[in-house]
């Protein structure tokens, strides 16, 4: 059963159609990458995807099931935005256990979890710290290690790595494919940086003004793009 099938699904805020139908399937296990210019959808397809937003029409269905069919609660889909969104009262330990708190589980439990977490992160150092004592790359980390103790089935990340400089990018991006490996878990990964798309996906949607204007693997959409547009944003040759 695929991980994700959207079936034409459109979107439209006021009588602005902004997805279009977008029809796609996406495998257990796959690293499945959209790009596209500013503005084309990317974000509201992710946050349609994570049921943060109806769907004007069309299904999305998470390993079968709906998703707005499903509570929130019992999704199993981690989001991790450009914006870490961490609680600037709370410890890294707190932030990054505070959604198994609110599910309930025992004190030991929640602990357990998140030294597990900060030790794929190499955030042990910083569990005591709140986010103002963080630099940007340690509190995206924390926000990618606060989706992890969750063990989601589905990862969905926004840009997660824009607001970070070049070196940190970089190193980010290659915990984010070690974690990939590691946790064998579906990731969709919105971005509008090529070598990040080139070195991250099995798959890569090329989205263009809230359609699909083609899927591929990285070096099939690069040595084969449809059209100038895609090869534009794959960076093959022209
Ligand atoms: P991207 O992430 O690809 O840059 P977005 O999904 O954020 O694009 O936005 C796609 C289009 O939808 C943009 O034109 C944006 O202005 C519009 N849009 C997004 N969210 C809303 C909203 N809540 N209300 C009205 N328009 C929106
Ligand atoms: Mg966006």
């Amino acid at each position: 059963m695929a991980a994700l099938t959207l079936v034409n699904v459109t979107k439209s805020f006021g009588k602005t159609d902004v997805i279009k139908g977008v029809d796609l399937e996406v495998q257990t296990g796959e690293f499945c990458v959209f790009v596209g210019p500013s503005g084309c959808g990317k974000s509201t397809l992710l946050r349609m995807i994570a049921g943060l937003e109806d769907v004007s029409s069309g299904e999305v269905m998470i390993n079968g099931a709906r998703v707005n069919d499903v509570a929130p609660a019992k999704r199993e889909i981690a989001m991790v935005f450009q914006s870490y969104a961490l609680y600037p009262h709370l410890t890294v330990r707190d932030n990054m256990g505070l959604a198994l708190k609110q599910a309930g589980q025992s004190k030991a439990a929640v602990a357990k979890s998140v030294d597990h977490a900060a030790a794929m992160l190499a955030l042990e150092p910083l569990l005591a710290r709140r986010p103002s004592e963080l630099s940007g790359g340690q509190r995206q980390r924390v926000a990618i290690g606060r989706a992890i103790v969750r063990t989601p089935k589905l990862f969905l990340f926004d840009e997660p790595l824009s607001n970070l400089d070049a070196a940190l990018r970089v190193a980010t991006r290659i915990e984010i494919a070690k974690l990939h490996r590691d946790l064998d878990a579906t990731m969709i990964y919105v971005t509008h940086d090529q070598i990040e798309a080139m070195t991250l996906a099995d798959r890569i949607v090329v989205l263009r003004d809230g359609r699909v204007e083609q899927v591929g693997a990285p070096m099939d959409l690069y040595n084969d793009p449809d059209n100038t547009f895609v090869a534009g944003f794959i960076g093959s040759p022209m």
